[in-house]
This record gives C-alpha cells, structure tokens and sequence, in this order.
C-alpha cells in the first residue's frame, strides 16, 4: 500500500481536513503540529478527534504525518533556543498522541558555526530529554539539502543521530525528493544505488514519511526550493522510479510543492497513474 497526501492545512479541525483529503483521493495528510512560527498551541477538540478517527477508518485512510515548526532548533548552542525546541517537541508529541497522529517530523537543526559533529550530539541530547517510555508517536528526523549550517543531509549524519539516541526505536526517517537530490544524492539517474546506499546505512524500516517535491535546484546545489511535479530538475521519470520501486512499501508520500489544493488534486492524479499495475 503507498499512501499519498500532500501538506494541508488543520485549521478547521481533523475532520473536515480528513474529508476534504478524501475527496481528492488523499490517503494521508501533513500539517503542522502547531503554528510554523512556533507560537502557542490550539486546544483541543476531542469530539473533533473522535470522528475524524471514525472517518479514517471508514476510508482506510493511511497514518496521519505531523511536522514541527519550522523556528525550532534542536541543534542550538544557546540554552533559550535548545529549551524551547524541547519544550515544543514535548507538548507537541503528548498532545499529537491524544488526535491518533503516528509520526512528527523534525529538522534535525542548524549548528549555526559549531560543526556538524557538535549539531548531532546537541539534537541527540535534546531527543534524549523528549522521549520516554511513554512516548508513543514516532519523531522522522527529516533528511536536509545542506543548505548554510543545516545538519541531517547525509545517511551518515542521520544514522549518528540515531544511534545516539537511547529510544532509537522511538526515532525513524522522513526523506524528501528535493532535499535528496540538492544535496548530492542523484535519485534521478542512479536512484536504485542511492536507495541501496539508504538500505545500508539506515535501512528502510526506519522510513515511514517520504516528501514529494520536484526541484528548481541542480544535484549537489545545497539548495532547498521545492517545484511543482515534473516541471523542475527531477522530472515525471524520477518520481514513477520512486513510485514503483520495490522498497517503498508502507510509507506516506507527502506533496509540499507550490500551490494549494486545485495543485494538489492534479498531482495526486499523476502520481496515482504512474503506479503501475503489479505495485
Ligand atoms: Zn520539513
């Protein structure tokens, strides 16, 4: 089974955003855990909750994909920022488990000038003081294009975060197309050594969220400027090899491309016909 949604909006509530998904054959959807600037979050509504849970059912709609906001920094040298990140993820991730959400997507970080080494430990610590026992909704560190002092744009880095966390079952992976490729991974002409390489180093099981964006940046460009399918660098090719590849199995692939949801609708459909039959 591949799910497919794109990013939307929650505002007015899980329900009615399960719905209108539905209505443009979405089987999965992201939003933002709380405002993507960070401020306080929404109360909230368990009724709401409740049927939009009935609803899900009723559709076989896939996992529900969160994303932190994008001011958090997990990776900061400075207490107040490091704190508030951790403050953030730790309401978030309670309050996310209460509206049935399986997984939270977070920027690993930026070590703004204090090396990669330093970012990783610093985010593995801070996902060290989120995650407990309890925790049952799953943190994808999401895979970066490299962009300034952004940490978490190769396997390598990645899997280190990983390891240095003491719930690492808690800890799994959201890839991005864009992303991928801006930072040297070249899924468009060598997509099944990259996919091994991923297989190697941090293994498939840990990939549960997969953005879908095409890219106005060339490979290796460290550039992150998402386009709309087929009409940036990686082209309607690339994402029918992503789409019907053995391995991706399971996951929740997510629009982020310009646009809203007359965009969305049109590209769903692509990517829907691109899936071969036997998939
Ligand atoms: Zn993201």
């Amino acid at each position: 089974m591949v799910y497919i949604g794109a990013h939307i909006s929650i505002s007015e509530g899980y329900e009615k955003a399960v719905k209108q998904a539905a209505d443009i054959e979405r089987n999965t959807m992201q939003f933002f855990s709380r405002n993507p600037r960070g401020s306080s979050a929404k109360a909230l509504n368990f009724n709401d909750i409740k049927r939009a849970e009935n609803l899900r059912k009723e559709l076989n709609f896939g996992p529900l994909v969160a994303h932190a906001p994008y001011v958090i920094n997990l990776a900061s040298h400075k207490e107040n920022v490091w704190h508030f990140a951790k403050v953030v993820m730790e309401e978030d991730l309670e309050r996310l488990s209460t509206a049935g959400v399986s997984y939270m997507v977070v920027h690993p970080g930026n070590h703004v000038g204090k090396g990669i080494e330093y970012g990783i430990q610093r985010t593995a610590d801070c996902l060290n003081e989120v995650l407990t026992e309890e925790t049952d909704v799953m943190v994808l560190l999401e895979g970066m294009a490299g962009v300034g002092t952004e940490v978490g744009y190769t396997f390598e880095q990645l899997k280190e975060i990983i390891e240095k966390v003491d719930y690492e079952e808690k800890v799994g992976v959201c890839l991005d197309t864009c992303h991928l490729y801006c930072a040297g991974y070249d899924i468009r002409d060598n997509l099944n050594d990259v996919f091994e390489e991923f297989d190697e180093i941090i293994g498939f099981g840990r990939l549960k969220a997969f953005h879908i964006n095409d890219s106005k940046n060339p490979l290796g460009s460290r550039k992150d400027r998402h386009e709309n399918i087929g009409d940036g660098e990686l082209g309607i090719k690339t994402f029918e090899n992503i789409l019907n590849h053995p391995k991706i199995i399971d996951v929740s692939l997510i629009l982020e491309t310009p646009g809203k949801v007359d965009v969305y609708e049109k590209e769903i459909k692509l990517l829907r016909s691109l899936i071969k039959e036997n998939k």
